[in-house]
This record gives C-alpha cells, sequence and structure tokens, in this order.
C-alpha cells in the first residue's frame, strides 16, 4: 500500500510517500521567521506553497496521485491555521481521488519515524522541540506522558534567550556554539517538580543576565542547567519503566551536549541511546506518511466529517493499535 502523508502543524509543509518499506518522498518547505511563528502568515506561506510540494513529492516518488492508496495527514496538535492547510487538502484529495484518509498525531509520528530510523522497539522517549517537552513511553496500549514541561517547551526556552543575547532565530545551533567555549558555571533556577519540568524561572533569571556575563559562560551554564534537568527526569522515567532504549527526537535533539548528557545517563541501566537522523528529527510528511502506513494495515481509517484539527491533541489520547 502506498500513502501519502501531509505535515502542516508549525513552520513545515511536507509532503511524503512511502510503502511502508522506504522512503519513496520527503519534501518540504519552511517558513522562516525573525521572532516567533505568526499563525496566519505561517498558513498564507504553507497555501501559496502546498501545491509546488505535493508536485515535488509525486515527481520524486515517480507516482500520479490515482497510484496513491491512501491519505494522512498531521491532525494536531499545532497551530489553527496552518493545521487546516494540511487537512483541508488532505481532505480534498481523498475526497477527489476517492482514497481512505486517517487523522495523524504530531508527536507520535516523531516517536515512529525515529524508532523506525533507529530500529528501536519499544524506547522511552525523550520529545523536545520548540513547542514540546515530553517524557513518554509505550505502557498499555498508549504512549504514556511520564513527564513534561510546565511551561514552555526546551526549545522555545532557549530562542527566547537566543533572542534576548541578539540571537537569529533557530537560536538552538548558536547557542550551542557559544555553550562550547564557556568556562564558568553561573548558578541558576534548576526547577524539577515530581517528574515535571518548569523552564520560566531559569529562563527569567538567565535573562537578566545577558550582558552582564559573559555569553560563551551564559550559554554553557543556560544549557547545563536546563539538559540536567530533563535528564534527571528521564532518568526517573527509566529506572520506572526498565525499558531497554532511549530516544530523543524533536529539533532540541540534534544539540550534541545533550546527547553525550543522555548517552552517559543510559550507560548504568544497560540501555541503548539514540536519536534519529536530522531529516527525521525536523518536522516532515514521510513521518506522517509512515505512521498512516501503520494505521491503514491496522484496518484504522477515519471519516472525512470527523476530522476537524486538533489543536492541543494529547498523546495519551491515542489507543496505539498498530503494534
Ligand atoms: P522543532 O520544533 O522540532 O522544529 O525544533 C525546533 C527547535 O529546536 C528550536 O527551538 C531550535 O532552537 C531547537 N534546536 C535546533 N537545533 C538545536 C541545537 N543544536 N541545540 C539546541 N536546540 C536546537
Ligand atoms: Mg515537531
Amino acid at each position: 500500500m502506498i500513502v501519502l502523508g501531509i505535515e502542516s502543524t508549525a513552520h513545515t509543509f511536507g509532503v511524503g510517500i512511502t510503502d511502508g518499506k522506504v522512503e519513496l518522498a520527503n519534501e518540504k518547505v519552511i517558513y522562516k521567521t525573525m521572532g516567533g511563528i505568526h499563525p496566519r502568515e505561517a498558513s498564507q506561506f504553507m497555501s501559496k506553497n502546498a501545491h509546488q510540494v505535493l508536485k515535488s513529492a509525486l515527481d520524486k516518488a515517480d507516482l500520479s496521485l490515482d497510484d496513491v492508496d491512501g491519505i494522512a495527514f498531521a491532525q494536531g496538535p499545532g497551530l489553527g491555521p496552518c493545521l487546516r492547510v494540511g487537512g483541508t487538502l488532505a481532505v480534498f484529495l481523498a475526497k477527489q481521488y476517492g482514497k481512505p484518509i486517517v487523522g495523524v498525531n504530531h508527536c507520535i509520528a516523531h516517536i515512529e519515524v525515529g524508532k523506525w530510523d533507529l530500529g528501536f522497539k519499544d524506547p522511552l522517549v525523550v520529545y523536545v522541540s520548540g513547542a514540546n517537552t515530553q517524557i513518554l513511553g509505550l505502557a498499555g496500549g498508549r504512549y504514556r506522558i511520564f513527564g513534561e514541561t510546565l511551561d514552555i517547551g526546551l526549545g522555545n526556552a532557549i530562542d527566547v534567550l537566543g533572542r534576548t543575547m541578539g540571537l537569529e532565530f533557530p537560536a538552538g545551533p548558536k547557542l550551542e556554539t557559544l555553550a562550547r567555549n564557556g568556562k564558568r558555571l553561573v548558578e541558576l533556577p534548576y526547577t524539577v517538580k515530581g517528574m515535571d519540568l518548569a523552564f520560566s524561572g531559569l529562563l527569567t533569571a538567565s535573562k537578566k543576565l545577558v550582558g552582564k556575563v559573559k555569553n560563551e559562560d551564559l550559554a554553557y551554564s543556560f544549557q547545563e542547567t536546563i539538559f540536567a534537568m530533563l535528564v534527571e527526569v528521564s532518568e526517573r522515567a527509566l529506572a520506572h519503566t526498565k525499558k531497554k532504549e532511549v530516544m530523543l527526537v524533536g529539533g532540541v535533539a540534534q544539540n550534541k551536549r545533550l546527547r553525550e548528557m543522555f548517552e552517559n545517563m543510559v550507560k548504568p541501566h544497560d540501555a541503548k541511546f539514540g536519536s534519529p537522523k536530522p531529516a527525521y528529527n525536523g518536522d516532515n510528511g514521510f513521518m506522517i506518511a509512515l505512521t498512516g502506513w501503520k494505521m491503514f494495515e491496522a484496518g484504522i481509517e477515519h471519516d472525512p466529517k470527523d476530522l476537524a484539527v486538533k489543536q492541543g491533541w494529547r498523546t495519551d489520547d491515542i489507543e496505539i493499535s498498530w503494534h
């Protein structure tokens, strides 16, 4: 079965195609911005580019829409106007070409593509993107959330501090480079509440130090503190679940220092650590196609009438019946 998947939750409009065995196409455009994402502007950018991305994905796979057996799209969570661009296109294609359709959860698609890329079976998942920070694992047929941020996403915290320092968005890679040359560890608020994390106190304290502490030392101290909070909670989830694989996904997973901290953390637990390749850590259409493919194979199909977008859709709302 050949499935075409559409991603449009935030800044990326992507179209991926798979037959469940290989990636046949994974095309995308990314809305670039200096500040945060403006939902309406991002959605207009998507509408303008959707046709071209769809066409180049089909060209890449050397297929026409008639060859596609099912349509999948990211139904949530994400920004309403952006989600609706992908949702409208998906429903149109399904109706026009008489294909079945499924709505895919974006966070679960990140997990599925990571497992596919790494060959992992049942990992503890640490999902760290701009908007999301969650520690998840499959238990009793659902991805249970063991810990999560109580305020903003980790990537967002990095970007806001970066903006205060005058770094361009996304600040993650630049802050990482600065941090590598940091020498002095400045004490910053460390807020772990049970299994959850709060970043706003740390962020406020760090923003106040911009201009007073060397950027390199501040970047270093901020990274060490915020990553240690994440690793602490992840380690407790690992010890509790006794899983044998830990998978780091999402944009922040690109950070080498964070990966190093996770590699050290898993060793005494006799677990493997991995993170998918950058093309799959970023938002992409292939991960939606792959998850859609698994859902179709498990007999899942949705009625287009029930496919309104779900901006705040939670990962643990979904019964995972396709394993
Ligand atoms: P996503 O929301 O999954 O697209 O991820 C984007 C987020 O990842 C942004 O907040 C970036 O600043 C962050 N990011 C990207 N590369 C890095 C890096 N090397 N270190 C830390 N954060 C990063
Ligand atoms: Mg994402």
